[in-house]
């Protein structure tokens, strides 16, 4: 038994301004990792395409791995890009398999294709026609027909921060290799609904995706090889962006059908409960400072998400919004995690530890699919620490793999230690602090470009989470993005 296995990863925000050249999929720039290279760098780590790994192991199978390509999400993938990445996997799939085991996104649009994994699952299906392929999903997929039609088995996140990549893959896997050895015949119904949840309200700690995600953990336990609930990425300005579901049965098309059904009727009916509405900014410092006045001795920080400009979802990481009205409203004893600008970062090493510097800071970007333009931000402080950026997460989220935030410099500006950085990069893991000499839990307040991903790693610290409505291209507000070629009608954005 041979198997290609293969990962292709990127959620791609449409309004982002950052570039998605083949460098951003590869963790020091140049190409993806690829063979015994890629293999190294995923091989025990938290991902679906270790799971594969580890899957193939224990099977005997042969297997290749020719390329793991995996990019912070931004703009639409660089054709070339595409090319090269696809290239590499249906190269590998030319070459004989008896199944293709694949780690994709879901969320994946280029220069060409609004569909990015549904062109590569084309393809390889124009190399081989009948074998089965296997895909572990992002529960942000947003699902169009070919990927349904041309892979096997579908299998997405039930978690959101999502902490069980590699138990998806785990699934997806498994079902592939039931097949090859002939006790099941995975069989798929999927289909979507006309809704686009907003990400603030995605996490599964809270309802509605909670009890959504429950119930496809309970179909599986009643047989099911496979139940996913999407719940779809909405900064994505394509027809079939939003909510949608995949479920797999040994053999039960009409099973199958009728389960992936209610838990589209489920999310429906919730979708209501999907709407987030985002408080004004001032108000949110307001609330920021009354708890921070009211905190016990002792407790952890006070949360400030600035939620419109999360890397994980495309964001610049350097809107200046949410950190100016901070140290406009004297909020001390914070830490700031954190502005992306190498041009700073490079100022404050030239600079050196211990040195006053004024720097023009974030900003850099323009972002002119919204209409804005990038607004930097003159501070003072002295820089605290300068380092190369690379840390290896602890967990639960991608736990093992190897992070780097490119040259990073640490400003203390006295009120605010802002973590500057070269490279995007979500704070979802205790190391991400660890990594620039800050303890988090001992701060006053604690500032996150980050939308629901930061739980993961942070979420036990908090004494307090405030939600602050910044600028950039991961807004809530989809009057503002303008979205104008996702199918209509859709709800929230019309009243359905
Ligand atoms: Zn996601």
């Amino acid at each position: 038994m041979k198997l290609v296995i293969a990962q292709m990863k990127h959620e791609t925000n449409t309004f982002s301004p950052v570039p998605t050249p083949l460098a951003r999929f590869a963790l020091a720039g140049g190409a993806p990792p690829e063979g015994a290279v890629a293999i190294a760098a995923v091989r025990g780590t938290g991902s679906a395409i270790a799971a594969f790994i580890d899957l193939a192991e224990e099977a005997g199978a042969e297997f290749v791995v020719p390329i793991a390509a995996s990019a912070w999400p931004s703009g639409p993938v660089d054709d070339n890009a595409f090319e090269f990445i696809v290239g590499r996997i249906c190269e590998a799939v030319s070459h004989g398999c008896d199944a293709v085991l694949l780690d994709l996104h879901g969320a994946m649009v280029t220069q060409t294709f609004d569909d990015g994994e549904g062109e590569l699952l084309r393809r390889i299906r124009a190399i081989a026609p009948w074998i089965p392929v296997g895909v572990a999903l992002d529960m942000h997929a947003n699902l169009y027909d070919r990927m349904g039609e041309y892979a096997t088995v579908l299998s997405g996140y039930q978690t959101y921060p999502h902490v069980d990549m590699f138990e998806t893959g785990l699934r997806a896997g498994r079902a592939v290799l039931a097949l090859l050895a002939g006790t099941a015949r995975p069989t798929m119904a999927w289909g979507r609904q006309p809704m686009l949840p907003h990400v603030m309200r995605q996490g599964t700690d809270d309802s509605p995706n909670r009890e959504l995600q429950a119930r496809c953990r309970e179909m599986e336990a009643q047989g099911a090889l496979s139940a996913s609930v999407f719940v779809g990425f909405p900064n994505a300005d394509i027809e079939f962006a939003g909510l949608s579901a995949v479920v797999v049965t040994d053999h039960d098309a009409d099973l199958a059908r009728r389960l992936c059904d209610e838990l589209l009727a489920q999310a429906w009916e919730q979708r209501a409960a999907f709407v987030y509405q985002a408080k004004p900014l001032a108000h949110s410092m307001a609330r920021a400072q009354a708890l921070a006045a009211a905190k016990p001795p002792g407790s952890g920080p006070i949360v400030l998400l600035d939620h419109s400009d999360n890397c994980a979802s495309g964001g610049t990481m350097d809107t200046m919004t949410v950190l100016g009205a901070m140290l406009d409203a004297g909020l001390d004893d914070a830490a700031a995690f954190a502005v992306f600008d190498p041009d700073a970062v490079q100022r404050m090493i030239m600079a050196g530890v211990g040195a006053q510097v004024t720097v023009s800071l974030g900003g850099k970007l323009d972002m002119p699919a919204i209409g804005l333009t990038g607004a930097p931000r003159t501070v003072s402080g002295r820089v605290k620490l300068v380092c190369d950026g690379l840390y290896r997460n602890l967990g639960p989220m991608s736990r093992g793999e190897l992070v780097s935030m490119g040259p990073t410099a640490v400003l203390d500006t006295g009120p605010v230690e802002i973590v500057v950085i070269s490279n995007h990069v979500e704070p979802h893991d205790l190391a991400a602090f660890t990594a620039v000499g800050i303890a988090p839990e001992r701060k006053k307040f604690l500032m996150l470009k980050s939308r629901v991903h930061w739980r993961a790693g942070l979420k036990t610290l908090a004494h307090a989470v405030v939600e602050c409505a910044g600028t950039g291209v991961c807004t809530s507000d989809y009057a503002a993005l303008g979205l104008k070629r996702v199918r209509r009608p859709i709800y929230p954005i019309d009243a359905m």
